[in-house]
């Protein structure tokens, strides 16, 4: 068997799993599985389960002493401003770690959301074309539990931007194109973990598709992606653990010099590809894999 073809079974087998690890669930929002971090109870991660192939989201709460950061929303479905009072009496902010609509449709439920400044119209795009909105299988969720999609002010942050949690506790923003212009991975520099998004993941990083007219195009691109994580490699140095939008969490940072080598195999040589057959979709159709990492690339975002 391939090795992406492996990786892909033991993500299967870890959503397949997922409600027999200890969790909790809110009659606030009984969409989202909370679990609370093994090494730190102030951490938890949110799980809304799409029920179908790898579209499952996590979203990440972290408390500090004086405030707290929701990392994503999701698809917005359910109450998830009242799930995070119920985890927190902390002031909290919202970040996106992108645009996409499975880590941004909740955000009109909160007053503002943080986003890397490339993300930004890309996000006040979504408020025109609401009805496009990206949402799970139907007959997992009640219409009357999705959160329109309704304008709210959008702060925009930079690499280096510092969400203080409280004394000593800072989580730091780190630009990362490639999956998405405004990608953001966040690392919490009292824990060591870092939020990895869509862009490191154990699952496949998707950097697919074309757009006829995309904003920071430069930014869509696996060279973006690579020379982007190798000059911030030495800002890594401290990471302990992984924790991605999908699919596993507690990865190695092994996966970030995979992630790296695996950007200069596509780069070097883009026309040595896997097929990539996991899911029907004719964009995601070349998969390349070193060590733990994947990517499913377009030769139009190379
Ligand atoms: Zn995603």
């Amino acid at each position: 068997m391939s090795n992406w073809k492996k990786h892909m079974q033991i993500s299967d087998e870890f959503a397949s799993s997922i409600k027999t690890q200890a969790h909790k669930v809110y009659d606030i929002n009984p969409y989202v599985l909370v679990f609370e971090n093994e090494e730190n109870s102030h951490i938890h991660h949110l799980y809304f389960d799409a029920h179908s192939k790898g579209a499952a989201v996590w979203m990440h709460l972290i408390e500090g002493k004086d405030r707290a950061l929701l990392i994503d929303t999701g698809f917005g479905i359910g109450n998830l401003k009242g799930l995070v009072e119920t985890l927190t009496d902390k002031p909290f902010d919202v970040v996106n770690t992108h645009f996409h609509g499975d880590h941004s449709a909740g955000n009109s439920q909160f007053e503002r959301i943080f986003c890397h400044k490339y993300d930004v119209p890309y996000l006040q795009d979504t408020f025109k074309h609401a009805d496009h909105r990206m949402l799970p299988p139907a007959e997992f969720f009640k219409p009357e539990d999705v959160v329109p999609i309704e304008p709210y002010e959008i702060v925009s942050i930079e690499d280096g931007h510092q969400f203080v949690l409280g004394e000593n506790h800072a989580v730091e923003v780190i630009h990362m194109p490639g999956h998405a212009a405004g990608g953001c991975i966040l690392l919490d520099h009292q824990s060591g973990m870092l939020f990895s998004g869509d862009a490191i993941l154990s699952t496949p990083t998707l950097i697919i598709g074309r757009f006829p007219n995309p904003y920071y195009p430069e930014c869509l691109t696996v060279t973006a992606f690579r020379d982007t994580l190798s000059t911030v490699m030495p800002r890594l140095q401290s990471v302990k653990k992984l924790y991605p939008s999908h699919s596993r969490l507690g990865l190695s940072p092994i996966y970030l010099q995979d992630m790296l080598d695996c950007c200069n195999a596509i780069i070097s040589h883009p026309d040595e590809y896997e097929v990539y057959d996991y899911v029907p979709d004719p964009d995601q159709k070349q998969i390349k894999c070193i060590g733990n990492a994947m990517i499913v690339y377009s030769n139009s975002r190379i």
